[in-house]
């Protein structure tokens, strides 16, 4: 089969591997969508700590069940979805529904420990197909569900704040992980007021498109200047500056959510007084768990979230150097790759 290879810093190229099996509790599927993120892009232009070249990359996926292994509880032909990862459900975080944090969890790790989604066919690990595999039913467009690692880490952050109460809610950065942001909070709170902060025009249109209701440009505008009732500010941009910014914005009483993972090391200036003073709420938010990738999938099939508006370009595996173009080049939100 054709698979897409990352060899190393800036180096990945489609090669003929041989197509894998479903042993004991896993199942092979053809994988009918996958999904580039900017956690791609990174490890194509860094590389990345857990992934050893050569390595298939790929970890957003979606697609049919070609082979079933014992007890797995699939069968050839089922239409499925599924994240990176699963949890052991024997350490003490995953027995306290902390799945997340699960202390194996880089043990099979689609795309970064084991083989990826950037090819025609992907075994997905025991694991992995236990608990964080799900049927897609008949009817659910395969590069929609294609969304649901993502959209579960999402669905993650946002579990952790009460989002009925975010009467005015600022995202930083109009991503695909700040539009996710956006659309979620929306959904489950329709009166919510969201306001995305980010420096590109093009980034603010397409998130009034998806329902923002004030966008500033922060090339433009001095952010600080909008501190005004911000219950909610979503941190989405993964720069040390833009956490320091949210903690800013951020109202007395308010939540702020770190999203976006800054590389590691990285300090953070704190202003001790405002989050003393104003008993400000700091939460970091890493990864999913199986509740949230099965609200994932439940929202996505409401139909109500547009995600195939975050899609920039479509890419062959042939074509997957394009797909970093477009992701590194800004643009493309989200790169669509058919195997
Ligand atoms: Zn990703
Ligand atoms: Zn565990």
């Amino acid at each position: 089969m054709r698979a897409v290879i990352f060899r190393g810093v800036g180096d990945v190229g489609v090669v003929d591997v041989d197509k894998p099996a479903a042993g004991f509790g896993e199942v092979v599927i053809r994988v009918k969508a996958a999904l580039m993120c900017g956690t791609d892009v990174k490890m194509f232009r860094r590389g990345h700590p857990l992934v050893r070249p050569p390595r298939v990359i790929g970890h957003e996926y979606s697609g049919v069940v070609v082979d079933a292994g014992e007890e797995s509880g699939f069968n050839v032909g089922d239409r499925v979805a599924g994240v990176n990862s699963g949890p052991c459900m024997e350490c003490g975080y995953c027995k306290s529904g902390r799945e997340n944090l699960c202390t194996t969890l880089d043990e099979a790790l689609i795309g970064f420990t084991c083989d990826g989604v950037f090819a025609e066919y992907c075994r997905i690990p025991k694991r992995v197909a236990r608990v964080n595999l799900l049927r897609i039913g008949d009817e659910l467009p395969f590069e929609e569900a294609a969304f649901l690692e993502p959209l579960s880490c999402v669905v993650h952050g946002l579990s952790r704040v009460n989002v009925s109460q975010a009467g005015e809610a600022a995202i930083l950065g109009s991503g695909s992980i700040g539009l996710m942001h956006l659309q979620v909070i929306k959904h489950r709170n329709p009166n919510a007021r969201v306001w995305v902060f980010d420096p590109h025009w093009e980034k603010l249109e397409k998130a009034v498109r998806l329902g923002a209701d004030k966008v500033v440009n922060i090339r433009e505008e001095d952010l600080r200047s909008y501190r005004r009732g911000f219950q909610l500010v979503v941190e989405s941009v993964g720069r040390v500056e833009a956490w320091e910014d949210a903690v800013e914005l951020v109202d007395k009483g308010g939540v702020v959510l770190f999203f976006g993972g800054c590389p590691k090391g990285t300090k953070l200036s704190l202003d001790t007084y405002k989050t003393h003073y104003e008993e400000l709420t700091l939460l970091g938010a890493f990864h999913h768990t199986p509740r949230d990738v099965k609200q994932a999938l439940e929202m996505i099939k409401t139909g109500r979230l547009k995600l195939r508006e975050l899609i920039g370009a479509e890419v062959s595996l042939e074509e997957i150097r394009e797909g970093f173009e477009a992701m590194i080049a800004g643009r493309a939100a989200k790169v669509l790759v058919r195997p």
